[in-house]
Formats: structure tokens, C-alpha cells, sequence
């Protein structure tokens, strides 16, 4: 993915930095423990589509 994208994406609920998890392709808010799938290279930021992440990954 595009760093220069990465580095203007904000989580849409918090507006806080992301993590972009490679092998997963996804886009990790530490702060509210949603995941936001990467899909074909398009960030897809919506809190409905994000997953839960457990606390383990959200450490990580
Ligand atoms: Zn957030």
C-alpha cells in the first residue's frame, strides 16, 4: 500500500494514527481495537466493516 496514503488515514472514529498490518491487510487502531481491512490496496475505513481485535492483537 501507498505510504503517503498511510500516513494521511486516520481511524474514522477516533481520529487516531493506524497501524498497517501487512500479512493481514489491515489497518489497526490501537486506541479503539478495530481492525479496518485493506482490500485490492483500497483502505476500506468504516467502522461497520472493521474487526474486533482481541487484546493480544491489539498490543502487538
Ligand atoms: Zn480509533
Amino acid at each position: 500500500m501507498d505510504a503517503r496514503l498511510l500516513e494521511i488515514l486516520v481511524c474514522p472514529v477516533c481520529k487516531g494514527p493506524l497501524d498497517f498490518r501487512k500479512a493481514n491487510q489491515e489497518l489497526v487502531c490501537k486506541a479503539c481495537k478495530l481492525a479496518y481491512p485493506v482490500r485490492d490496496d483500497i483502505p476500506v475505513m468504516l467502522e461497520e466493516e472493521a474487526r474486533q481485535l482481541s487484546h493480544e492483537e491489539a498490543a502487538g
